[in-house]
């Protein structure tokens, strides 16, 4: 088959090494009866591997080339190639169960992972491989630097685990950053909850939009509807001192307050 040129636009650095390829199924550990959706196959690197333990398997592939390169590749039954852009395609419509699986294009790593989210109850798991870099934000709790906005909202979402590196020479055309992979789990039902997820997007937002400076700075217009002491939150603290469950509880309260809007 011809040879594939990597497209920059699309974030196309394919996996090349066979142990990192087998650490990663592994870690998967598909079964054959799995619902699992591969985003961004590529030149399949992943996909035979997955194949060789699925009996029917997703992609979804933005590459119009490479999308029918594996319609020529694999039979319609064992592999469904949906060639479009991950960002719009509705992960929930492909019901409960739902396994995620992408070495994801880094471009779009952050925008992706919050759409995912919208469909988080469908889910059961989610592994990706992405720049370290963002990975070690995805899993920081309170009080380090990496701690950021990705932290909150997705650890509000997912229990997370960072399960290993894979440098660029593991790559064909290396990238210029250190590779990981990370597990995604969904939380239940019994999460907590924020009343309204919209309210909370907002105080985290807001809140993180100046890390540095003291929340009772950054909320200025809100600050006086915050039960700071009730919260066990000091309205002298950054943004990044503050756990998940401590945005929910700013959140709830400005809602109740009728300072923001609720659901
Ligand atoms: N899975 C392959 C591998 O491990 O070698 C390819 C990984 S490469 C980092 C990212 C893949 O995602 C490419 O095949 C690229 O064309 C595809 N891609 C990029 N943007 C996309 C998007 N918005 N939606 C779906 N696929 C996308």
């Amino acid at each position: 088959m011809a040879q594939h040129q990597a497209r920059k636009r699309f974030g196309q650095n394919f996996l090349t090494d066979p142990s990192v390829v087998d650490s990663i199924v592994r870690a998967v550990a598909p079964a054959a009866g799995d619902r699992v959706v591969e985003i961004g196959p590529g030149l399949s690197a992943l996909t035979r591997p997955l194949l060789d333990h699925l009996s029917r398997l997703t992609v979804v592939e933005i590459d119009r080339d490479l999308a029918a390169r594996l319609r020529k590749q694999y039979p319609s039954e064992q592999l469904e190639v949906i060639e479009a852009d991950a960002l719009a395609v509705d992960f929930a419509a492909f019901g409960p169960g739902l396994r995620v699986v992408g070495n994801l294009p880094y471009n779009i790593s952050s925008p992706l992972l919050f759409h995912l989210m919208a469909s988080a109850g469908q889910v059961r798991d989610q592994h990706f491989m992405l720049q370290r870099e963002v990975i070690d934000r995805m899993v920081a709790l309170p009080g380090g630097a990496d701690y950021s906005r990705l932290s909150v909202m997705l650890q509000s979402r997912y229990r997370m685990a960072k399960l290993f590196d894979v440098p660029p020479e593991a790559f064909d055309p290396p990238p210029k950053v250190v590779s990981a992979v990370v597990r995604m789990m969904p939380l239940g039902e019994d999460r907590p909850r924020p009343r309204s997820e919209a309210a909370f997007e907002q105080v985290v937002a807001r809140a993180f939009s100046q890390r540095r400076k003291m929340l009772r700075r950054v909320l200025a217009d809100w600050v006086a509807h915050i039960p700071w002491e009730t919260l066990g939150i000091a309205p002298t603290a950054r943004a990044e001192e503050v756990s998940v469950a401590g945005f929910i509880g700013i959140a709830d309260a400005l809602v109740q307050a009728g300072v923001i809007a609720g659901p």
